[in-house]
């Protein structure tokens, strides 16, 4: 068997997840393989871009401009798409062993962190991480309900998640209508009597996990007017001291916005977004019906651990905050993948610098990799996923030369997809995305708004005459 990565006999490599950490792999392997590597993407959902698409805000069009880089990656004779096949689902890890030399497991951070408090289950209590597929028009999340007869709001964390889901609930219709908010949600918002939205930090405002842009954006909203209560912004000695020790420009800008915040006087927008720090939910309360009326909060103090770390502990200090509607926003979680060792506690795939580990010998798996939040957890903006997959793709190229890849037993592009359309009939090719992306953006420019999307796997399937 000649040793694959020539023009004969090319490198044959799966990325599962046509996501940012899946396209930025692909692109470090094709600048170093140039024709001599093809790449199928696998995505269990119809669309690609993951994230880019059902993650970032819907108001934050910019930060979706990368997708011109992931769709001239597409565009390339040696690379395919194929939506709409799930691994662990239509195919399995050991269906794709059978045809390629590499697999690269990209499938991002599919569920929420659990909040293991009292109540967390009553009616009215949502992981926001539902809420933001829902609004993007994920397909899977298309029919949730989040009701938004709700008057009070409350967001569990102060994450830059936290910020999308408390700037999507504070904007007025006018300011959501020119964006590509999914049209079920931009319907749903519409009638939203929300009036109050607190976010709620454990730690103080120096420890604040969002960015500066996203805490700034807060304060030119139209119709909410942003609060931050000026006794929780003085800083305890612990974090004044870290902040004198070593001033990080990020956070002392953070600071200055929120300090700004403090000292506004309310103007009167129909809507208030309160930012509220060193408190933690201990309990949610429901009334008769199973429905969240109220949330206990108790106050905290920060600790140093003996890494330096500010870490909240609850003080002796109560309150009860009155809410209607919950949604927890305290990280994004891995799910295992059938077949593919799993770290259960950290909630990634068991890997060592993004080469897949076998759980039993913690020696790498021949021809397994992974890359992106699934790799090293939810972390990070999309461009962070570069470095990360090309540290992957070094030790994949490593590898090769070495000899060390899998002995598919088929290796032509035609038996692939042979293969798949038996087990999936209804697989979305590139072209088929193309045809997608170019009516949803010719439906949005007759409402002035970037694209109206599909929300369904039916409803693009009619629309591509299937
Ligand atoms: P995140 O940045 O990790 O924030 C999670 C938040 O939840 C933190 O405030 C954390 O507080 C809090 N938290 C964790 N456990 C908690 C608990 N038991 N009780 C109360 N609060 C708790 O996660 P994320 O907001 O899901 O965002 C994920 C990644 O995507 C981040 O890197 C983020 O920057 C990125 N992102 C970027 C953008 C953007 O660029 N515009 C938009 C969305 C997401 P502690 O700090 O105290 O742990």
């Amino acid at each position: 068997m000649p040793q694959p990565g020539s023009p004969d006999h090319p490198l044959r490599v799966a990325i599962v997840g046509a996501g940012p950490a899946g396209f930025y792999a692909a692109d470090a392997l094709l600048k170093a393989h140039g024709q001599n590597v093809t790449i199928d993407f696998y995505d269990r959902l119809p669309t690609p871009f993951g994230l880019v698409r059902f993650g970032v805000a819907p108001d934050h069009q910019k930060i979706k401009s990368v997708t011109k880089l992931f769709d001239r990656i597409l565009a390339r004779p040696n690379v395919r798409f194929f939506g709409n096949v799930g691994l662990g689902r239509d195919v399995s890890v050991a269906d794709l062993r059978r045809f390629y030399h590499q697999i690269l497991y990209s499938v991002g951070a599919q569920t929420d962190r659990k909040l293991n408090i009292p109540g967390i289950d009553l009616q009215g209590s949502h992981a926001a991480t539902e809420f933001v597929a829902w609004y993007n028009g994920h397909p899977e999340f298309r029919d949730r309900h989040f009701d938004l007869s709700a008057e009070r709001v409350a967001v569990i964390g102060v994450g830059n998640v936290a910020m999308d889901v408390a700037r999507i609930l504070a904007k007025s219709h006018d300011e959501l209508a020119v964006t590509d908010i999914a049209d079920h949600a931009l319907e749903a918002l519409a009638q939203s009597k929300v009036r109050e939205i607190v976010v709620l930090g454990r730690r103080g405002p120096a420890q604040a996990a969002f960015t500066p842009p996203e805490i700034k954006e807060l304060g030119e909203l139209e119709v909410a007017d942003v609060r931050v209560l000026p006794e929780e912004m003085e800083l305890d000695p612990l974090s004044a001291a870290q902040l004198e020790q070593s001033p990080d420009k990020a956070t002392l800008r953070k600071l200055e916005i929120l300090r700004e915040y403090a000292a506004r006087q309310p103007s009167g927008k129909p809507r208030t977004l309160t930012i509220r720090f060193l408190v933690s939910p201990v309990e949610l309360i429901g009334d008769e019906s199973g429905r969240v009326k109220a949330m206990r909060l108790v106050r905290n103090e920060l600790y140093a651990t003996a890494a330096g770390t500010l870490r909240p502990r609850p003080t002796e200090e109560y309150e009860t905050l009155p809410v209607d509607l919950v949604f927890r926003s305290i990280g994004y979680r891995g799910l295992p993948i059938p077949g593919v060792p799993f770290n259960e506690s950290w909630g990634v795939i068991l890997n060592d610098s993004g080469r897949v580990l076998d759980e039993e010998s913690g020696q790498p798996r021949v021809g397994e990799y992974t890359a992106g939040w699934i790799k090293r957890g939810p972390s990070g903006v999309i461009g962070t996923n570069k470095p990360d997959a090309v540290a992957t793709v070094k030790h994949m190229l490593a590898d090769l030369e070495a000899g060390k890849v899998l002995e598919p037993s088929h290796t032509s592009d035609a038996a692939i997809e042979a293969f798949l359309r038996e087990r999936q009939p209804h697989i979305f090719s590139y072209e088929d995305w193309k045809r997608l992306d170019e009516m949803e953006v010719a439906r949005g420019q007759e409402q002035g708004r970037p694209r109206v999307k599909f929300t369904s796997v039916e409803e693009m399937l009619a629309t591509l005459g299937r």
